[in-house]
């Protein structure tokens, strides 16, 4: 983009009234093509009719609508369609949408890659890569809604994409605002592994999207395994945030506990988590690893038996629990996955 020229997509509504200020400075004018980008998103400036031609030839002076650009789009049977997108830069990033009755919940990235590093995880697999700005994240939310005709209907939106989102948090938190322009905090998910600052900047919002900790492991020995980031956030100190966060009125955290075979989903696990997750406001669901022999090939998934044992165990101490077996596996679209057909060596250097 030319620098001086705003990118309609991602800008605040503050951003949009400077840029219009020299052609229409009231508030009301602002508002419109805001909504126009946040609501109806629109894909060109042109596609504003409620704006003079003059104001619309002003503005496509000082600014335009850039999304990122659909490279592929793959459906499973299922419905789960996923989108491979790739940014002005060239980084690549993908998108899933998943219909679920009338509902359609929509999974977003927040970076190219993810430093931290799970080592069940192929977005971590493929190291750091960049974060996404408010128009690269809120533009996917566009791309997808727009290819599915999906302005107007029922959504969720979950951050379950590749990165870590309390890695970006000036990026995520200002996506955030442009899609609470027509979706509820309340349908706003951000699941993150457990990143301190971020964590406290989140508490600070004063609309917070739904809570899910990838929380994984029972202890802190077996955390540290596979998530690194627990030697910055013991297990210990993650949990006694998890006992005070601010939860509005009905809300409970969401607990992402990946059963990996051998390694975190014995019945003496399943018995430390309910204890681990004693009086505090909790769903669990339990994510059967998914498997990537490319990537992960030391790592397998439970029988469905060793899952509804585990699931049953928390049940049984009236935790709240859903088990869920991955969407979309056969277009590479489930948790773990995101990544498309590429090979890795053709992957790397366009996340870097
Ligand atoms: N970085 C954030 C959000 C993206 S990962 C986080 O870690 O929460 C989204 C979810 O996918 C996390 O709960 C993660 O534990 C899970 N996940 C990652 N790799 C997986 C795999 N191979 N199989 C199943 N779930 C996986
Ligand atoms: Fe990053 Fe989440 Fe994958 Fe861990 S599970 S490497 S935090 S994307």
């Amino acid at each position: 983009m030319e620098t001086g020229v705003l990118n309609l997509v991602g800008a605040s509504l503050a951003e949009v009234a400077a840029v219009l200020a020299p052609l229409d400075p009231r508030p009301y004018r602002a508002r419109q093509v805001y909504h126009w980008v946040t609501r109806r998103l629109v894909g060109r400036i042109e596609e504003m009719t409620d704006l003079s031609r003059t104001l619309r030839t002003g503005l496509a002076e000082r600014a335009v609508l850039t999304d990122p650009r659909v490279v592929e789009v793959r459906t499973a049977a299922d419905g789960t369609t996923k989108f491979l997108l790739e940014m002005t830069d060239g980084a690549m990033v993908e998108a899933v949408t998943m219909p679920m009755g009338d509902r359609t919940t929509l999974c977003l990235s927040s970076q190219a890659g993810c430093a931290v590093g799970c080592v069940f995880c192929v977005t971590g697999a493929l190291g750091a890569g960049r974060n996404l700005t408010a128009a690269e994240i809120f533009g996917q939310y566009r791309v997808l809604v727009r290819h599915g005709r999906l302005v107007g209907t029922p959504l969720n939106v979950v951050f379950m994409g590749m990165g870590e989102p309390l890695l970006n948090c000036s990026g995520v938190f200002a996506a955030l605002d442009l899609l609470y322009e027509t979706v509820s905090p309340k349908r706003v998910t951000l699941s993150t592994s457990g990143i301190p600052a971020g964590f406290a900047k989140l508490q600070a919002l004063p609309r917070r999207p739904n809570l899910a900790v990838s929380l994984n492991a029972t202890t802190q020995e077996q955390r540290l395994r596979l998530m690194p980031v627990a030697a910055r956030w013991p297990l210990e100190d993650l949990m006694r945030s998890l006992r005070t966060y601010p939860l509005e009125r009905g809300r409970r955290i969401t607990i992402e506990y990946v059963l990996l075979a051998g390694e975190n989903d014995s019945l003496a696990d399943a018995r430390r988590l309910v204890r681990l997750l004693r009086g505090i406001p909790v769903k669990v669901n339990l994510i059967p690893f998914n498997p990537d022999p490319e990537f992960l090939p030391h790592l397998t998934t439970p029988s469905a038996a060793a899952v509804d044992a585990f699931g049953a165990c928390l049940a049984e101490a009236s935790l709240n629990v859903t088990v869920r077996w991955s969407r979309g596996r056969e277009v590479l679209a489930a948790c773990g996955q995101l990544r498309g057909r590429m090979a890795r060596s053709e992957l790397l250097p366009r996340l870097r």
